[in-house]
């Protein structure tokens, strides 16, 4: 019949890889209070929401966007203090950056290697474009493992690393040294991935004066602006002429670039909500400690990863669930993240509600 047919076609011809793969997960929210992606909980201003609609009001959607995105990539430099001989290339979200990066360098010859539990993305994307991919485990504690890795760069010899700083899921800093002894050791090109600048003192950004081999990559993303899907690549020109040419012409919309332009103009109401959300984690970190059957790790990002001492995260998970909130389960995912959940840093109220249902699901002894 029609269906069998159509199965059959499809099966003969998706790659085998593909076929393979789930697509990457995004669970149901409605109606639940979402602490599973990492957004910015909070609004803008009303004057400011009122601002941006008539800036709005003039955009020529007939129009392609700025290919280059001249004005746009000015005000990030100027929110980044990045330095006039380094430049931007930008992506829609830094997901599009990763796989800009993974088609420019690396192929079948000389794959991409990333720690191991790390942002998910790296070893989707290698799969999607039948590019070998090499993982290699934290320790327990979830630091740089530095002697597995180098020896794993040795043998593998990856066209890319990637490197998240802080890690998603674990919050953590590797911190400079370690990530410098991987650079020095790596012949291949070091993507640093600093998604969670905003929620740490981390800045490795001056990593770019000393290696050849690097590039940092940042997003919008996590300071409130998720829907508007803009990665950031700060590169050397030599690097970023090349991704240039395999990155889509007008990636950026007009309306992202607009709208992008006038939030960095903005960029001190982004500052004050993830200041304030820096403050209500470490509130947050030591309200979870007080419960005994959960293990809190420190976080450098605007997430806690836990884990369930006493009963099953996935049981957890679904109770908080019909509490009405949304967390990520990350049990079976890797064995390092054995029973854990990953926790947003959300609002006071938001965090509040989190507190009060783990209250009634794991009541004090
Ligand atoms: N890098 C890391 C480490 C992340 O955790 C994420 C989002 N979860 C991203 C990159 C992707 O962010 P975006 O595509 O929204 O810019």
């Amino acid at each position: 019949n029609n269906q069998e047919s159509i199965s059959n076609r499809v099966d003969a011809l998706i790659r085998p890889e593909i076929r393979g793969l789930s697509a990457y997960k995004v669970q149901a929210a409605e109606n639940l209070i979402k602490l599973d992606t990492m957004e910015n909980p909070y609004h803008w201003p009303q004057g400011m929401v009122e601002e941006w609609l008539t800036i709005l009001q003039n955009v020529e959607l007939n129009r392609y966007p700025s290919p280059e995105a001249e004005e746009l990539k000015q005000q990030l430099r100027r929110v980044m203090g990045v330095q006039d001989h380094y430049q931007l290339v930008l992506g829609n979200g830094s997901d599009e950056l990763i796989q800009i990066i993974a088609m420019a360098v690396a192929g079948t010859k000389r794959g991409i290697l990333a720690v191991e539990p790390s942002f998910v993305m790296y070893r989707l994307i290698a799969q999607v474009l039948g590019i070998p991919y090499a993982g290699v485990d934290l320790t327990e504690d979830f630091e740089l493992d530095l002697e597995a890795l180098l020896s794993k760069i040795e043998t593998e010899n990856p066209a890319v690393v990637f490197l998240a700083q802080p890690n998603n899921p674990t919050g953590n800093l590797f911190g400079e040294e370690k990530v410098r002894r991987v650079i020095e050791n790596c012949s291949g090109l070091v993507v640093l991935d600093e998604a969670y600048l905003a929620f740490t003192e981390s800045d490795l950004l001056h990593l770019l004066d000393d290696y050849d081999n690097l590039v940092i990559m940042r997003t919008l993303s996590k300071v409130g602006l998720a829907g508007l899907r803009l990665g950031v690549l700060i590169a050397q020109q030599e690097w970023s002429e090349q991704f240039n040419k395999v990155r889509l012409p007008y990636n950026i919309s007009v309306l992202s670039q607009v709208s992008a332009v006038f939030a960095l103009q903005h960029y001190d109401v982004l500052s004050q909500q993830t200041d304030l959300l820096r403050k209500h984690r470490s509130d947050l970190f030591k309200a979870l400690t007080q419960f005994e059957q959960l293990k809190v790790w420190p976080s450098e990002a605007n997430f806690l990863l836990i884990r369930a001492k006493q009963q099953s995260a996935a049981e957890l998970h679904s109770q908080l669930k019909e509490h009405g909130i949304l967390v990520k389960l990350l049990d079976g995912v890797h064995p390092l993240l054995e029973n854990c959940l990953r926790i947003n840093v959300s609002s006071e109220s938001e965090n509040a509600a989190l507190l009060s249902a783990l209250g009634k699901l794991l009541p004090a002894k």
